[in-house]
């Protein structure tokens, strides 16, 4: 497949640079994610969020995925690497991004390093942050099964760790909460052995590389952003001084 180049630019005061979060279906990459994309100004990619919006807009792709995902299986490379090579190659791109569901396994990751070899700043690669939030399997089963969210503002609760204040409906607009397709507790086991099976070993591949931070997920969201952030900005760091 063709590699698109682009073009990162860190900016003098700050960093930008492209963050991979790895962990498991439940770990908080999504609500790290947001508070990254929130910190430094870089888009949050979230390749099962773009896979469920083109479900709910009933595109060729979502008629695709949309069986695979419900079965709790990861949806077929052919699919999802052209949707990232599209998603990357965007404007707000230019500056880093923050990945998150991607890749998943050490082939995506393979092909993510290739890609990311095309983007050069004056001819200087920069190497992604590669950050694990890692939570035990108790922990992410009562995450996943216990979460609910509301369609129509997104806002995500968890009906056994932060319930909404009455009963299953949205503390902002009262509409109606809803549970994912995936979260149900069959669905679950699937996703967590296929993230035993596929993803565990990219945290290998990253560590090999000397490019993986690995921080407490279980810590409260605001430990768990703080070191995030203080990784990103170490590594950003380094790459721009030259390391790796
Ligand atoms: P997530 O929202 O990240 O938990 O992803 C939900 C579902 O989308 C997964 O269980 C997969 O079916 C699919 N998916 C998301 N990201 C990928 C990926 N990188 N490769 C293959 N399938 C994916």
């Amino acid at each position: 497949m063709a590699v698109n180049a682009v073009s990162y630019r860190i900016p003098r005061n700050d960093v930008a640079v492209p963050v991979i979060l790895l962990g498991a279906p439940g770990a908080g990459k999504g609500t790290q994610a947001k508070r990254i994309a929130a910190r430094y100004g870089i888009p949050q990619i979230s390749t099962g969020d773009i896979l469920r919006e083109n479900i709910v807009r009933n595109t060729e792709l979502g008629q695709k995925a949309r069986s695979v995902m419900e079965r709790g299986e990861l949806v077929p490379d052919d699919l999802v690497l052209p949707m990232v090579a599209d998603r990357l190659s965007q404007l707000d791109c230019a500056q880093g991004f923050i990945l998150d569901g991607f890749p998943r396994t050490v082939r995506q990751a393979e092909w993510l390093d290739e890609f990311l070899r095309n983007c050069s700043l004056g001819g200087q690669t920069i190497p992604p942050v590669v950050v694990s939030i890692n939570v035990g399997y108790n922990q992410l089963l009562q995450r996943l099964t216990g979460r609910r969210s509301c369609p129509v503002d997104q806002k995500i609760y968890n009906i056994y760790l932060q319930p909404p204040k009455s009963d299953c409906v949205c503390d902002l607009c009262g509409t109606q909460l809803v549970q994912r397709k995936d979260d149900r507790e069959e669905v679950i086991a699937e996703r967590l052995q296929s993230y035993q099976r596929q993803t565990l070993p990219l945290v290998e591949y990253y560590r090999r590389q000397g490019r993986l931070r690995e921080i407490n997920g279980e810590l409260a969201a605001d430990q768990v952003a703080a070191e995030t952030f203080a990784a990103i900005q170490e590594s950003a760091a380094s790459a721009a001084a030259g390391g790796a």
